[in-house]
């Protein structure tokens, strides 16, 4: 017997299919790049955040090199279960400034909405790794609590975060930019994603008319750490966004081993350039529990930070910062 389609559920989309096919085991992971049997020794030790990456981000990564770049920010170790005084699961603070509804207010006029705490990828050095998501996210219920709050505060900017917002259904994000759009004091909205670099089939035509839709989202933020997550796929991808006029920006982390040197850094802000897209920030690594392997000490991100500023028009070097909780903004490093 033949099965049709039902009408009334729309069909998975080929994104949402690439999602559920992505890459959970490390002993496949090892198998298609061809990595050492020891390069994956330690790799499942991080039962509470599994290895998760899609097969588009793991297609740049290079065949046989267990240091290479785009795999040591998804690639589990024993490093994780090592406790390092300092490093704790909730770096920021943030479980202090959770609102109902999902809401992270820290900074004047902007308000950061946890939409899901789903994401494309798990990146090992996420302050959100161990963030208790489930008592927080506000795609659980309805926004009605977060829009209420939002709405008495005379919010200018909401910030849709997570997880990943993109991981809402192009519905639900339609249907949340819609009730968005109806605050009274609201002047824009920013997503920050990272959809666009891990699995440029997120920005399909469906994402393209809800962005149509809602010319109220001005800013997307991305989130990419190395040149070589740029391939044509990706830029691609940022061509449609670029073309709905939003204003697109990146965040990067500074990480060891991953983009700590100048020539990496440099690459990576004229990649993003050629794409249409603004280094904004240059992140040093929050200290969450687990990711201390990738810190690079202030002064040396200083020193890196210096040596953009001398190679890069100003426009193209990042602004170094680091949070610190109870600040009223980004610190800047300088
Ligand atoms: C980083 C952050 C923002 C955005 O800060 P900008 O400097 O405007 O990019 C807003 N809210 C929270 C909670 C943040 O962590
Ligand atoms: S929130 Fe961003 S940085 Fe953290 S795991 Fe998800 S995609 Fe990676």
């Amino acid at each position: 017997m033949t099965t049709f389609p039902s009408t009334s559920e729309p069909r998975r989309s080929r994104w949402q299919d690439q999602l559920r096919d992505a890459i959970r085991d490390v002993v496949e992971l090892a198998s298609l790049l061809d990595l050492p049997a020891d390069a994956i020794r330690h790799a499942d030790a991080a039962a509470d955040f599994p290895l998760l990456v899609p097969r588009a981000f793991v297609a740049r990564m290079r065949k046989g090199d267990p240091r290479d770049p785009l795999l040591l920010q998804i690639l589990p170790t024993a490093l994780e279960a090592v406790d390092v005084p300092g490093y704790t699961a909730d770096p920021l603070a943030e479980a202090a400034h959770f609102a109902e509804g999902g809401l992270v207010r820290k900074y004047r006029g902007r308000s950061l909405l946890v939409t899901t705490g789903a994401c494309p990828v798990h990146c090992r050095y996420c302050f959100r790794r161990s963030f208790p998501y489930s008592e927080q996210v506000a795609a659980r219920g309805a926004f009605e609590a977060a829009l209420a709050a939002l709405d008495a505060d005379g919010t200018e900017e909401v910030i849709l975060s997570g997880g990943d917002p993109l991981s809402l259904s192009d519905r639900k994000l339609d249907a949340l930019l819609g009730r968005l759009g109806a605050l009274r004091a609201l002047k824009r909205v920013r997503i920050h994603t990272r959809f666009p670099i891990v699995l440029p089939d997120r920005v399909d035509a469906g994402l393209i008319r809800v962005l149509e839709r809602h010319p109220l989202v001005r800013v997307i933020v991305l989130h990419s750490n190395h040149p070589r997550e740029i391939d044509a796929s990706v830029a691609a991808a940022l061509a449609a966004l670029r073309a709905t006029g939003v204003q697109l920006l990146n965040q990067a982390v500074l990480l060891a081993g991953v983009n700590d040197d100048a020539d990496t850094l440099a690459e990576l802000c004229e990649r993003l350039f050629d794409c249409g897209v603004l280094p904004y920030y240059l992140h040093l690594l929050d200290p969450v529990a687990g990711a201390a392997h990738f810190d690079v000490d202030a002064s040396r991100a200083r020193a890196l930070h210096a040596e953009l500023l001398e190679r890069l028009p100003g426009y193209l070097v990042p602004r170094l910062v680091r949070e610190i909780p109870g600040r009223a903004s980004k610190t800047p490093i300088l």
